[in-house]
This record gives structure tokens, C-alpha cells and sequence, in this order.
């Protein structure tokens, strides 16, 4: 596409948006100036979808009301609460009904993966990570080393950016996985990583790896709701993710599961076991010397009762997407909106009447590389820069020592307010 620094432009394709609307389906935080922040910050905590509040009221009637009569007889009652999650949420990680369920957070959801799949022996023992990878899964992965009474020195293989570079070369993960072949026990991987925004090639990964006999994990936790992904398709083992990012369904909303069918129905797997992944048929069998008897579904992974207060904005959220008509309308326009940015960033680089450049766009200029954030590495007075971007009422953030995250995403965002941004990053001295 074709794009143009004139604002007339931005307002342009705006007005040609068929998502446009769906802006309206949020809070938008205000700025000083009473006008709506340019919120970029989606990748850390996505808006508040407006019908979050009824949603969440409905449970608080209904616990007024029934109290714990609700759990069978609220409006959805308590104790299916996720099962109207399933099907939606199967859509935007492209897996069937079967293999997920929404539950506890994401780093306790690892660790209940790694108890089913993280059974290393003597010769497979090793764990492929990227790097960097968010500090949680660093902690998570080292530990479960260690718990096994082995040392993350000999068990953690990292995947990282060669010298100068900032993205980690698909190559170079191909690679490790073919040195480590018989060895490797799981590749834990980020489908998009949260520094650099690089979108990781899945489905390459998954092949290469399991030609191996090594099992393949995902977190998805800036990819879902922010690329298409098609988990079941490309054969993925196991991926786990929170809600709250892209998928604005408030902090530390429910997170999500998912077990490939071929695992998800597996009842001979071992696993961190609780009421709730039993048979419903016989759960409640107090009295008897209970034996668990594991639901031949994802389902059998949850451990406890689901957390309805942090379910319900989910499913405000979930309604949106559906709206959207799902990922791939909403990853059309992403990539516009990404595209736009990253075309006005090379125009101000490009004017710089300069000789040093000032910030370097570290994420990747091919879009099927990335989701929609751009990492943008500031190479002068980093926090100074990001400093006047908040006073100019933007909200991104800012990971040292000196990148700047800004994530336009299709759901809320416009081209104009990618317009808007680029005049104040352009304006600074
Ligand atoms: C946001 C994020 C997390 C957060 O973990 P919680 O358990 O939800 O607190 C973990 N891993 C990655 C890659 C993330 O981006």
C-alpha cells in the first residue's frame, strides 16, 4: 500500500476502516487535556471493553440474589463458566473446542504444562528458550530444571540474536534444534516476543523440532488476539496465555490453556491433578477413597473451581472479536496500522537533518515477521524521549535501558492517532 505523511491521509483511512467502530467498544483513558490518550500500551494491559461492567455486575447480582444456588442457577451459571469460553476462544488460537481451557494465570498454566510435558531422562533433559525471553518464563523454566535436580547451565539452551542484531534468526533456532536433536526435550518459545515484537515462524519451528521425537510449547501472551494462529494446524504440543494484553479482559484476567487433541484426551498423562479436571459425572464422590478420573479434554488440566470474577470480562472481550468477525479482518487492518507507523518512523529518519541516527526501529520490517508493536530503540536521551511522548499524551512504555514499545492495535486505535504520534516523536530535539 501506498502511504502518505499528509494528515488528510490518516483521516483518509479512517474513514475507509470497516472496524472503525469497534473503538467505541471501549474506555478510552483521558489525558490532562481531557482528550483520549493515544493509547499504545495494549501490549501490556488492552482497555476496558464498556460491557465489562455488565458482565461483571450480572455475577455480583446473581451472588446477591442466589448465593450458592448461582452456581447452577445464575444466569451462566458458576460452574460451566468456562465452557462458553471454549468455543471462542478456540477460534482466535485456531484449536478446536476440545484442547482449551481457560484458567488460573499464565505462568501457574506453565508450570501445570511442564508437570505433564517436562519429564526429562537422562539423555533428554534440555530446554530451548529465546532470548530474551520475559523474566516470568526465565524464572518459570529454571526452576522446573532445578526441581528436577538438574542445573539450567547443562539443561537451558538459549536461542539468541547474533552480534548487533536484535532478532532471533530462524536459522539459528533450526540449528540449535538439529545440535541439541537428542538431547532436547521441549522448545519453550514466545509466538511473538514481548521486547522486540518478533513474530516467530511456528510452524517451522514445531516441524523441525518434532521430527525429533522433542515437544513443542508456546507462549502466546503477545500473540493471541494479536496475530492469526492456527495451534491445532501446525501441530503445536501445548501453548499457554494471558488475557489481559490484546485481549482486554482486565488485570489479571482468567488466562488460557491449550493441549493438542492428542494430548487433551490422553487420560494416562501425568499432571498436577484438582476437583475440577475430574469427571463431572464423579466429582462430588466425597464420601468414597476419591480416584481421579481425569475429563478427556483439556478440562482435566483445571485444577480448581473457575474465578468467576475474572472470567466475566472475558467474555465482553470475546463478544468484541466475534464482532471483528475474528483475527484475520482484525490482522488486515493490524497490518495497515503497523505498516503506517513504521512508513512515517522512516520518513522522520530519513528528514533527520542529521548524521546520527536518533532511534532504530528494532523490530522487523517484514510484516509477516511481526505482530503490530514496534520496538523502538531510542539512541539519544532515551528517557527524556519517552518523557515528552507522555506529556504529549501518549501511553507506551519504556524497556531499559532504552526501548520504547508502542503497539497501535486494530481493535481501538486509529491511523490518525498513528499520524498524531509520529508528529510528536518528529518534533522532539
Ligand atoms: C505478560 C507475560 C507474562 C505474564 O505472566 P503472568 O503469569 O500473567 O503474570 C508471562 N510471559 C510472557 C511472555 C508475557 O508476555
Amino acid at each position: 500500500m501506498q502511504f502518505s505523511t499528509d494528515e488528510r491521509f490518516a483521516k483518509q483511512l479512517d474513514a475507509e476502516d470497516p472496524l472503525r467502530g469497534l473503538r467505541e467498544r471501549f474506555y478510552l483513558p483521558l489525558g490532562k487535556d481531557g482528550r483520549p490518550l493515544i493509547y499504545f500500551a495494549g501490549n501490556s494491559l488492552g482497555l476496558m471493553p464498556k460491557l465489562a461492567r455488565e458482565f461483571v455486575d450480572q455475577e455480583l447480582d446473581d451472588w446477591a440474589k442466589l448465593g450458592v444456588d448461582a452456581h447452577l442457577g445464575a444466569k451462566t451459571p458458576w460452574y460451566t463458566y468456562h465452557e462458553p469460553l471454549r468455543e471462542p476462544m478456540a477460534r482466535i488460537v485456531g484449536a478446536k473446542p476440545v484442547e482449551i481451557i481457560c484458567m488460573n494465570s499464565l505462568t501457574a498454566n506453565l508450570h501445570l504444562m511442564m508437570a505433564t510435558f517436562y519429564r526429562p531422562t537422562k539423555s533428554r533433559f534440555k530446554i530451548l528458550m529465546e532470548d530474551p525471553a520475559f523474566p516470568s518464563d526465565t524464572y518459570a523454566i529454571k526452576t522446573q530444571i532445578r526441581h528436577h535436580g538438574l542445573d539450567p547451565k547443562d539443561a537451558l539452551v538459549l536461542a539468541s540474536p547474533r552480534k548487533g542484531e536484535f532478532i532471533v534468526r530462524t536459522e539459528d533456532i533450526l540449528e540449535l534444534i538439529e545440535k541439541n536433536r537428542d538431547s532436547l526435550a521441549i522448545v519453550w518459545i514466545a509466538g511473538v516476543n514481548f521486547f522486540t515484537g518478533q513474530l516467530f515462524d511456528m510452524p517451522e519451528i514445531t516441524k523441525a523440532a518434532q521430527k525429533h521425537d522433542i515437544l513443542v510449547g508456546f507462549d502466546l501472551a503477545h500473540g493471541v488476539g494479536n496475530v492469526p494462529l492456527s495451534m491445532h494446524d501446525w501441530n503445536v504440543d501445548f501453548a499457554v496465555w494471558c488475557s489481559y494484553k490484546y485481549l482486554n479482559a482486565g488485570p489479571g484476567a482468567i488466562a488460557g490453556a491449550y493441549l493438542h487433541e492428542r494430548h487433551a484426551t490422553n487420560t494416562k498423562l501425568p499432571r498436577f491433578a484438582g476437583w475440577f479436571g475430574n469427571d463431572p459425572n464423579t466429582r462430588f464422590q466425597m464420601q468414597l477413597e476419591p480416584e481421579f478420573i481425569p475429563v478427556t479434554s483439556a478440562d482435566a488440566w483445571q485444577v480448581s473451581n473457575p474465578p468467576i470474577f475474572s472470567m466475566a470480562p472475558l467474555r465482553a472481550s470475546l463478544a468484541i472479536f466475534g464482532e471483528a468477525g475474528g483475527m484475520n479482518p482484525l490482522r488486515e487492518k493490524s497490518v495497515k496500522l503497523t505498516g503506517y507507523l513504521e512508513f512515517l518512523l522512516n520518513q522522520i529518519s530519513a528528514s533527520a537533518a542529521r548524521t546520527s541516527k536518533r532511534f532504530t526501529v528494532i523490530t522487523s520490517s517484514n510484516p509477516s515477521a511481526r505482530g503490530c508493536q514496534l520496538s523502538i530503540l531510542a539512541n539519544e536521551n532515551p528517557k527524556e524521549l519517552f518523557k515528552e511522548l507522555q506529556a504529549a499524551g501518549v501511553k507506551c512504555d519504556f524497556r531499559e535501558p532504552n526501548v520504547i514499545r508502542v503497539a497501535p492495535t486494530p481493535l481501538y486505535n486509529t491511523f490518525h492517532e498513528v499520524w498524531r504520534f509520529a508528529e510528536i516523536l518528529g518534533s522532539h530535539k
